[in-house]
């Protein structure tokens, strides 16, 4: 399992369903639901579209992660990277969108 999906977070967009390249994800209730969670290769292309933070990319140990996630929340032109560590400490990366890939 490479990601979780934050239930409470999930407003039922389907950014994600039509991000997947594996069409591992299905919405039930308005919420999104990973259809087989093992067959997920993390290619991250879900959590890049998901602004609402709720879907959590699990760092994994080869990177340094130790267990810690990372999420993303998108505001107008903001764009927050979250990273919650093992112990909880959340580290947040701001970038403005407008400003970014200019060249
Ligand atoms: S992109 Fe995020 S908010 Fe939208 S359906 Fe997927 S998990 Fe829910
Ligand atoms: S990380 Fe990639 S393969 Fe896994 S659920 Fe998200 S879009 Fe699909």
């Amino acid at each position: 399992m490479s990601i979780r999906i934050n239930s409470i977070s999930c407003v039922g967009c389907k950014r994600c369903v039509e991000a997947c390249p594996g069409n591992l994800i299905k919405i039930v209730d308005n919420k999104a639901v990973i259809k087989r969670e093992k067959d997920c290769w993390g290619c991250t292309s879900c959590l890049k579209e998901c602004k609402a933070g709720a879907i959590e990319f699990f760092l994994g140990a080869d990177i340094g992660g130790k267990g810690s996630t990372l999420s993303v929340t998108e505001k107008g032109d903001i764009r927050e990277w979250i990273v919650i560590g093992p112990d909880g400490n959340k580290k947040t990366i701001t970038v403005n969108t407008k400003e970014s890939n200019k060249y």
